[in-house]
């Protein structure tokens, strides 16, 4: 079969690679109908990611056909479509237990990163029974990609940790996939005012489309300002971090009103500062999270009775094997004006 092979920073392959087989009883091998790039493929390829070795298969979100299911697969057979989980979860661990998948002791986030990936005609998803979803027949299963990964993650790790109440006045740092995916499932709790900040004026129009009510270009250096401006001085009740990098996360210390959340997604490589000679008195509650795919479930429902609409995502669409071209419409976002693409394998 072919695949997206990572070779080491900066080098990527659409090379042959044996088709994957079962190795465990739990194991399923999956035909990718559909797959996409996330923001974290951009910083694996840069070498920000150490774990992922020379000749990785890239990829953790998509759908697709289960081509072969092992003996102790119980929920699905071959020809069933189905959605893959960007998190392998074993349901039977103490993390698991605890609904913490993303800490699963037998998986986690692993697909696309320390196993092979969906970058590819064939991938093997481990604990089928408990990674996949099934996708009823009729679905549109380009807009349920977005469910693999960028949905439960704006919703979970922005949208919950940052306890988004109706009412609120929250803000959004960073406009790309994730952060628009919490603009989208933050609405379920009607927030009075969602602010989105980003430095790119293209994503801020398409977030109010997608029920911003401000938006703010933070590129000049004056958005704490301008955020104080639209709030009367008091700040935010919720700044959702969906950036990852330490500008954006001190700008959310720095326009958090009293008792607020700073809910952290971004993947941060630096270290930050905390600012607590600031924060100290502000009864702030700080969280981060890597996604636990807890409620995809739910968040397929909206997806499937219209409530959610994340197909107004998808910008791009190419052929798997064209996938080196898509890599480059994706890291040139601002000037292809690209949020998620998707992937087609026929
Ligand atoms: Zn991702
Ligand atoms: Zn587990």
């Amino acid at each position: 079969m072919k695949a997206l092979v990572y070779h080491g920073p900066g080098k990527k392959a659409w090379e042959e690679k044996p088709k994957p087989v079962i190795i465990k009883p739990t194991d399923a091998i999956v035909k990718i109908l559909k797959t996409t790039i996330c923001g974290t493929d951009l910083h694996i390829m840069k070498g920000d990611l150490p774990d992922v070795t020379d000749g990785r298969i890239i990829g953790h979100e998509g759908v697709g056909i289960i081509d072969e299911v092992g003996s102790g697969v119980g929920s699905f057979k071959k020809g069933d479509h189905v959605l893959i989980s960007c998190i392998t979860s074993c349901g039977k661990c103490e993390y698991c237990k605890k609904g913490m998948y993303s800490h699963c002791t037998d998986g986690g986030w692993i697909l696309g990163n320390l196993i092979d990936g969906c970058q590819a005609e064939y991938v093997r998803i481990p604990h089928a029974d408990n990674s996949l979803y099934p996708i009823p027949a009729g679905a549109d299963e380009e807009a349920l990609v977005m469910l693999s990964d960028i949905l439960p993650t704006g919703f979970e790790c922005g949208v919950l940790n940052g306890q988004v109440k109706p009412g609120d006045v929250i803000a959004i740092i960073g406009a790309g996939p994730v952060g628009m995916a919490a603009l989208l499932t933050s609405q379920f709790y009607t927030p009075a005012e969602i602010i989105v900040i980003d430095v790119d004026d293209n994503r801020l129009a398409v977030a109010k489309t997608f029920g911003a009510t401000q938006t703010v270009n933070s590129a000049d250096g004056t958005a704490t300002e301008k955020v104080m401006k639209l709030t009367g001085g008091r700040g935010v009740d919720v700044a959702i971090e969906a950036v990852g990098i330490p500008a954006t996360f001190e700008l959310c210390e720095e326009i958090i009103g009293a008792g607020g959340h700073i809910a952290n997604i971004g993947v941060h490589g630096k270290s930050v500062t905390l600012h607590m000679e600031t924060l100290w008195s502000k009864n702030i509650t700080i969280t981060t999270r890597l996604v636990d795919t807890v409620t995809t479930s739910m968040l397929f429902k909206t997806v499937q009775s219209n409530k959610l609409q994340p197909k107004q995502l998808i910008t791009h669409r190419f052929k798997l094997d064209q996938v080196i071209e898509a890599y480059e419409t994706f890291g040139n976002a601002a000037k292809e004006k690209a949020l998620k693409v998707i992937l087609e394998n026929d």
